[in-house]
């Protein structure tokens, strides 16, 4: 049993004002593993107020001084990454190659931001004028349960780099990982009152974050339901806020593709993070002359995966995170058999063998059209809907038939082809052929998808307000 009992407040680990106590829950054992006690509004404000104070001397750090604290901080979550998977693995259920991996990409992304900083340029002469990039201010970091690490560190790092102080409010569903990564931040030894870590709802300390005058901005990753709250709540205090969203990501597969490459990769995308990745390419668009041949690979590719116990080394999938979310999960797929999708593989209920925990089976819809549930909303489970179209074009317009804009996947032989396509697909990530990300390179939405970029440069970019300056020569 873990009991987080302290939140993060001016450099120190203290009791908070909150006294509200919430389960901690395995999703693999459905036991319990610990306890958190959830800070409030109180506890908002007096972190607030720590950052505020730091401010005045943060933003005036040098560059050099904050390339330090990105190193340090970077080193501090490699010494603690044994701590750090194994909560990963207990705490959301994520397999163990990647629980490693996302704590090494928590790490990385400290480093990306330290070289974006070291090339940034933060005095531009443009015209007669000087162009001087300054920090922001106070940002509150608002951070969904997915991939606690990396989300943290991401705009953290964008944080650090550009002078500005923060306030943490992890997910109420990620405490452990919360407090481990808590204690690398503190180890880092960065200056008192630049971290500040709040446990909390996002009612109560996700609120007095987002309404705050002394916040200048929100960086905030979780769903569009709550981004177009925070947007809403933070309007009268006029905050830049930036939000990555959710998403209903298209996967387009070109006659001319390796199908045999093609659609098991697809189905990876897919089912990528226990399949709840806010990048998952959920919608599989072929073409309809290849249906048959799909559905036989594609069932082929879901019986290869192993569900099941994340901390085995062969596992791909993984529990979903609550018994609330498996339970989501489920109505889609039911919603999905009775609005008329031929289910391939998978379904309702637990996998075989798997009566305990939140496991779901991977399924895939074939025969899914357009109008669909599971065609149209984020599911955040293993679910993966074909669609089928008749020619290129209607591929392309199906892709774009979404409020949402994350993420985007094509696969064909012609190279030309493939970048045509994706210069036409409004989303903020385009990956051709099964390519990976580029952790460097912007990360954020078009559409419903969110607003503004995290990562490397672009995330930077945010964490600045730009004064110009004239007469400035005697
Ligand atoms: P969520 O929106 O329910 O919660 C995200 C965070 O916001 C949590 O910390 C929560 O406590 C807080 N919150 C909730 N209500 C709030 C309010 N009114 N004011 C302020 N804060 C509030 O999302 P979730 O269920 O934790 O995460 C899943 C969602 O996150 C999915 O939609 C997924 O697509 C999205 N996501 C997006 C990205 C991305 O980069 N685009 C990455 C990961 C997850």
């Amino acid at each position: 049993m873990r009991y987080i009992e302290q939140i993060y407040i001016n450099g120190q680990f203290v009791k908070p004002q909150g006294t509200k106590i919430q389960d901690l829950i395995s999703p693999t054992t459905q036991q319990l593993i610990g306890r958190v006690t959830l800070g409030n509004e109180d506890d908002a404000r007096i972190a607030i107020a720590a950052a505020k104070e730091a401010f005045k001397t943060f933003s005036k750090t040098t560059v050099e001084e904050r390339i330090q604290m990105l190193q340090r901080l970077h080193d501090a979550i490699l010494d603690r990454s044994d701590d750090m998977i194994e909560a990963n693995i207990t705490e959301y259920g994520a397999p163990k190659l990647a629980a490693i991996g996302r704590v090494k990409l928590a790490a990385e992304n400290f480093m990306d931001t330290k070289e974006a900083l070291e090339q940034f340029e933060f005095v531009k002469y443009i015209g007669t004028a000087k162009v001087v990039s300054e920090p922001i201010g106070v940002i509150g970091i608002i951070t969904p349960w997915n991939a606690t690490y990396s989300q943290i560190t991401a705009k953290l790092g964008s944080a650090i780099a550009a002078g500005c102080p923060v306030v943490i409010k992890p997910s109420e569903l990620s405490a452990i990982q919360a407090q481990l990564i808590t204690e690398c931040f503190h180890e880092a030894g960065i200056p008192s009152g630049v971290i500040n870590v709040v446990n909390g709802l996002g009612q109560t300390v996700g609120t007095e974050l987002t309404r705050n005058p002394d916040v200048a901005m929100i960086s905030f990753t979780g769903s569009t339901r709550t981004g177009k709250d925070i947007r809403r709540g933070a309007v009268e205090t006029m905050k830049r806020v930036t939000l990555e969203l959710g998403g209903k990501s298209p996967n387009i597969i070109l006659d001319d593709a390796d199908f045999n490459t093609a659609i098991p990769t697809s189905v990876r995308q897919c089912f990528n993070n226990n399949g709840q990745a806010c990048v998952a390419g959920t919608r599989l668009l072929i073409p309809e002359h290849r249906l048959e041949e799909v559905k036989v690979l594609a069932k082929k590719a879901v019986e290869a995966i192993k569900v099941g116990n994340p901390w085995d080394e062969d596992t791909v999938l993984g529990p979903i995170i609550t018994e609330k979310q498996y339970n989501q999960v489920q109505r889609y797929i039911k919603s999905g058999i009775d609005e008329g999708a031929e289910l391939i593989i998978g379904g309702l209920g637990r996998p075989e063998g798997l009566e305990q925990g939140y496991f779901v089976k991977p399924t895939v819809f074939a025969n899914v059209t357009e109008d669909m549930t599971i065609a149209k909303e984020e599911i955040f489970g293993p679910v993966l809907s074909i669609l089928t179209y008749q020619t290129e074009e209607q591929a392309i317009e199906m892709a774009n038939n979404t409020n949402y804009g994350l993420g985007a996947y094509i696969s064909s032989s012609n190279i030309d082809k493939a970048n045509e396509i994706a210069s036409r697909i409004a989303a903020g990530l385009v990956l051709i052929n099964g390519a990976g990300f580029e952790m460097k390179a912007p990360f954020g939405g078009f559409k419903q998808s969110g607003i503004g970029r995290e990562y490397g440069a672009y995330g930077l970019e945010e964490c600045f307000e730009s004064k110009t300056i004239t007469g400035y020569k005697s």
